[in-house]
């Protein structure tokens, strides 16, 4: 695969860390050996995932003279934080449309990425109620900019088109050349399953690759097979937009969706289980809607035998600590 045909805004200059996990996995039992992907560690404001993404989604606008990007997201969102990071640096403007999927969970003097929302300067929020439409929304917010004189760019939630996941698609290159280098063999790799961009990525690189590594997605809101048929979807645009020649089987993608809870960002026991235990084995901060309740999933699957002992398995820590700070009450 040969990604440099694609603008980028090189976001991404060096490989993020793959750690073993050595206390974690000896408190899990020590039979399967866990390792991370440290992509909580990528540059941006606080770090994750949505900065791969950006890279070539920010470079997109700019190619079409973008000055002003809009993008949405739950209240808590990484994805707009990120998006307004990436503007600032850039020098656009940033508006953001939070979508309030939990009654009553917007605060507006809220700690966690909506403190930091204002604190990097968005130009501003407009809070419409779960279910509604967030494209809607934004051309509609688009508009009033455009009769301004402003020159928008519309990113979709998380990032995730095929311009967004290729991002990811570079991600799994990246982490092959990686294991190479380490001489390290991975059985099996654990990632966070939501809006589908990063999913869909890292099932298109390692099968573009031909790597031979099992993919399993932990969804963090949907049922099982609507969330495979979301990344499918996505995973088939990503795979055309890079010229893969072959198509990518359906049998590639496999979701997870017993460790959602009650619904999308909604505490649950296995995340708080998981944040804590990372924290106080291996200093690593998991975040509550994503990372915690997709390394639920790895623990359970772990206890439950999934993996054959001896089993190496890299799970893809996306990021989000920062939401942490407005779940204070969860872990108390
Ligand atoms: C957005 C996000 C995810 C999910 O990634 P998608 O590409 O939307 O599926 C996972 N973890 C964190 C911290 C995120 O912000």
């Amino acid at each position: 695969m040969n990604l440099t045909k694609f603008p980028r805004r090189n976001y991404v200059q060096d490989a993020t860390p793959i750690e073993a996990l050595p206390a974690f996995s000896a408190a899990l039992g020590g039979k399967v050996n866990i390792f991370i992907k440290r992509d909580d560690l990528l540059p941006g404001c606080a770090g994750g995932n949505k900065t791969r993404k950006l890279d070539f989604c920010i470079a997109d606008a700019m190619q079409n003279g973008a000055d002003t990007i809009i993008t949405c997201g739950a209240v808590q969102s990484n994805h707009c934080r990120l998006t307004l990071s990436w503007a600032v640096k850039e020098g656009l403007d940033c508006h953001l449309v939070l979508e309030e999927r939990v009654p009553g969970s917007y605060k507006k003097d809220g700690s966690g990425n909506n403190f930091l929302f204002k604190l990097l300067g968005v130009k501003s929020t407009t809070v419409v109620p779960g279910g509604s439409n967030m494209l809607g929304e934004m051309e509609k917010l688009a508009e009033n900019l455009k009769k301004d004189g402003k020159k928008p760019y519309i990113i979709p939630g998380g990032a995730s088109n095929a311009i967004g996941a290729t991002g990811y698609v570079a991600c799994a290159e990246e982490i092959m050349q990686q294991l190479f280098n380490k001489n390290l063999s991975i059985d099996h790799m654990v990632v966070p399953s939501g809006s589908a961009g990063t999913h869909a990525g890292i099932v298109v690189g390692m099968y573009g690759t031909n790597a031979g590594i099992p993919v399993s997605g932990i969804n963090v809101s949907r049922k099982k097979d609507v969330q495979e048929e979301i990344v499918h979807k996505l995973v088939l645009e990503t795979a055309k937009r890079i010229g893969m020649r072959e198509t990518v089987p359906a049998d590639q993608i496999t979701c997870y969706d017993s460790y959602v809870g009650p619904g999308y960002s909604i505490p649950t026991d296995g995340m708080t289980e998981a944040v804590k235990l990372l924290a106080q084995t291996e200093s690593i901060l998991l975040d509550p809607v994503y990372s915690g309740k997709a390394m639920a999933g790895l623990i359970d699957l772990v206890r439950s035998g999934h993996f054959a002992t001896g089993s190496n398995v890299l799970f893809l820590h996306t990021g989000g600590s920062p939401a942490l700070y407005a779940y204070l009450d969860t872990f108390q």
